[in-house]
């Protein structure tokens, strides 16, 4: 049989084929209770069940401590720029670190609920490094500062995240981690709240993991929607309203997946951390070696998940595509913002995959360069 095409979509994403197989199965009745997952009840026991062991699967992969609340919400990360502040400017003072085009979002929304002021800001520059913190602009009485530990579009991944109690900022840490969580360990003690869409390394869109340090959890704005609260939505295990039971259930198998994932003698985060850097340095090194590809982001700021490229013969971008797709690479287009080329190379996609992109590569420079 053919193999399957490799999708190397910026999300939503492919997703494990035996999490796809795995599903197909159990679609019309899971695990013999005589009902598909769609059809359940959120408050019955089959989907307790299957709620308690995404929790606990989730908590093991990424290793979230006992005091961060894990919290399954619909809405996405837009609108987590919103229900954040809601939640935690209390002050109404908000530091946004603007390293790309979604954390310029996120601040532009969160200036709806606070005064916002950029921390740092690489516009001007085409969003193509990270700064050092100690460069960075940070308030007194803020909130919170804002980062977006990979910007998706512009291909700009903090490979550390900052100490700020180390730098004398007594605010938390807020993260929109849409597209590397669970690509890579975490370092929980520097973060106060993190959140991500889940339809990249997680499963279909439409759920929303938040993951809260409890101390934050407190009184939200009056106007926040109650089922927005995180403090609420805590309490009520993420059942204070229907949660997306489906997705929630997706993403429970894709994390017994990536616990079982085994790479270069590794298995769990460790071993999908070490794929992930290999993938992305065969393709970084197949960019910087040819005459026709180009990524201009800094060493030290690309992202392992998302990989922006552009021809220096721009006029052979459609070319490109149309023969990528023939060979069975699809959903190579760079975001209608910037135009060019874009692999985003998440968990789900194996080495292989990006082995033949490369392939690709090289063949249609040799044959158009
Ligand atoms: N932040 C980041 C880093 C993203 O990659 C995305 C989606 N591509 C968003 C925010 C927006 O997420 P959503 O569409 O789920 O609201």
């Amino acid at each position: 049989p053919q193999r399957r095409p490799y999708n190397f979509s910026a999300g939503p994403a492919a997703l494990p084929l035996p999490v796809l197989e795995r599903a197909a199965a159990e679609m019309c009745d899971w695990r013999g209770s005589g009902m598909g997952v769609m059809e359940m009840s959120h408050r019955g026991a089959e989907f307790a069940e299957i709620m308690a062991s995404t929790e606990r699967d989730l908590r093991a992969l990424a290793q979230v401590p006992d005091d961060f609340a894990v919290l399954f919400m619909q809405g996405g990360a837009l609108a987590e720029n919103a229900i954040v502040p809601l939640n935690l400017a209390r002050r109404g003072r908000v530091d946004v670190g603007i390293s790309g085009s979604w954390s310029a979002k996120s601040a532009q929304e969160a200036a709806k609920y606070a005064q916002v002021s950029a921390a740092f800001d690489t516009r001007g520059e085409g969003h193509l490094s990270v700064p050092d913190p100690s460069t960075w602009r940070l308030q007194d009485d803020a909130d919170y500062l804002h980062l977006c530990s990979n910007e998706t579009i512009d291909g700009v991944e903090f490979q550390v995240l900052p100490d700020l109690a180390a730098m004398g900022y007594r605010a938390p840490l807020v993260v929109d981690c849409s597209s590397n969580q669970l690509s890579r360990p975490f370092d929980w003690s520097r973060i106060g709240l993190a959140f991500g869409g889940a339809q990249k390394n997680i499963g279909p869109a439409g759920l929303t993991l938040v993951y809260v340090r409890r101390s934050l959890l407190g009184e939200a704005h009056a106007l926040c929607p109650s089922a927005f609260e995180f403090s609420r939505v805590a309490r009520e295990g993420s059942m204070f309203n229907t949660p997306p039971t489906y997705a929630i259930y997706m993403a429970g198998l894709v994390f017994e997946w990536a616990l079982q994932f085994e790479y270069a003698g590794l298995r769990g985060l460790a071993a999908i951390e070490r794929h992930n850097l290999d993938k992305a340095q065969l393709l970084y090194g197949a960019i910087d070696g040819s005459g026709l590809y180009s990524n201009r982001v800094a060493a030290a700021a690309r992202s392992r998940m998302n990989v922006p490229f552009f021809l220096r013969r721009e006029e052979l971008t459609g070319i490109f595509l149309t023969e990528a797709k023939a060979a069975g690479l699809l959903q190579l287009k760079g975001h209608k913002s910037k135009g060019g080329l874009r692999a985003s190379l998440y968990n789900a996609m194996p080495l292989a995959g990006v082995e033949a992109l490369v392939g690709f590569m090289k063949d249609f420079e040799h044959r158009h360069g």
